[in-house]
């Protein structure tokens, strides 16, 4: 008999809510959307599905405050979490989202052993070793979403100096997410012709810049709050191409061993996702400052994952 994928999204804000509306909208499969605060996921839930019959998407959409509801999912989403409130410490935040993604990651792994993985919440490498750590899930099952993003801002900035369009750029973020991602001009190209040779190295500086405080530039229009359309689209890619084993070429952060000079810890990297999660990781060749920028990366991503209580 076919079955129908089913896909779990833990946390009902701003990403995990967007997220659900477009695997909806582009018929995924089934969601369960999971969030602790009462009726905000069966209020969400509701609103996606009203807006089916309008939109001609054909899938079931389930809120809960359990997790009975998500058992046998093909792909769990952890977008759960807090954002850090004034007066409190990158510690504590850390901490509290440690708390907060194991918490979920035990109710998800008795009732989807095969499910993969996909963290968002923040800081994502660390979260996404988290879930390994907790879930006991094998390595080629979770994975971090955060050079997808990253790479999505780089490849729009691009697209905007040049006044092209965004379907002729392609380009990529390695790295951690935040202030030690790794955008690489040099493999950034539009219609096929390096970046390098259509803008000027201080614009091009610029722009790497501009993609590596890409998060921070939104923050600061919005007040309250952060980004979450790109995030949550960026994260459905992820999804699509494990449900339709579409073998797509991401930047996801993945464990790594001795890739990149990275050994043991997550971090974002090229990888060709599809069936099976993670198929493959790409150990393709960098310069030396790209290789010192992917060492800071990894020592950010282990000084991080030392602080946790497991640490
Ligand atoms: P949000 O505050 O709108 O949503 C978070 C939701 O998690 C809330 O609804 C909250 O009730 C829920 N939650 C808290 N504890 C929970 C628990 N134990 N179980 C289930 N749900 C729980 O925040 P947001 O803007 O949607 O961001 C979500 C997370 O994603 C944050 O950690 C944020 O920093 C991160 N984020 C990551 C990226 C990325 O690219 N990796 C991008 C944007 C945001």
């Amino acid at each position: 008999m076919l079955k129908r994928n089913k896909i779990t999204i833990v946390g009902a804000g701003n990403v995990g809510a967007t997220a659900a509306h477009w695997a909806a909208s582009k018929e995924l499969g089934d969601i369960v959307l999971v969030d602790v605060v009462e009726g905000v996921p069966q209020g969400k839930a509701l609103d996606l599905a009203q807006a089916g019959p309008i939109e001609g998407f054909d899938v079931s959409i389930t809120g809960t405050n359990g997790y009975d509801e998500t058992e046998g999912s093909d792909v769990v989403v952890i977008t759960a979490g807090i954002a850090r409130k004034p007066g409190m410490s990158r510690d504590d935040l850390l901490k509290t989202n440690y708390e907060i993604v194991s918490s979920v990651v035990r109710e998800i792994c008795s009732r989807s052993p095969d499910a993969y993985i996909i963290v968002v919440s923040k800081p994502v490498d660390v979260m996404t070793y988290v879930a390994v750590k907790e879930g006991g899930f094998s390595r080629n099952q979770v994975m971090g979403q955060a050079g997808v993003l990253d790479s999505t801002r780089f490849r729009a900035f691009l697209a905007m100096e040049l006044g092209v369009s965004v379907e002729d750029v392609s380009a990529f973020v390695m790295g951690a997410h935040g202030d030690s991602m790794v955008p690489l001009v040099r493999y950034s190209y539009a219609g096929g012709i390096p970046v390098e040779r259509l803008i000027p190295k201080e614009r091009l500086d610029a722009i790497v810049e501009r993609t590596r405080k890409g998060g921070g530039e939104i923050v600061d229009l919005l007040k309250t709050g952060s980004a979450f359309v790109a995030p949550a689209v960026a994260t459905i890619e992820m999804v699509e191409a494990i449900l339709l084993d579409e073998r797509r070429i991401l930047p996801c952060a993945a464990y790594l061993e001795g890739q990149y000079g990275v050994d043991g810890g997550y971090v974002g990297v090229p990888l060709r996702l599809g069936a099976g999660g993670i198929q493959e990781i790409y150990d393709i060749s960098l310069s030396d400052d790209e290789k010192a920028a992917m060492k800071v990366a990894g020592d950010a991503v282990k000084e991080l994952v030392a602080a946790t209580p497991k640490g």
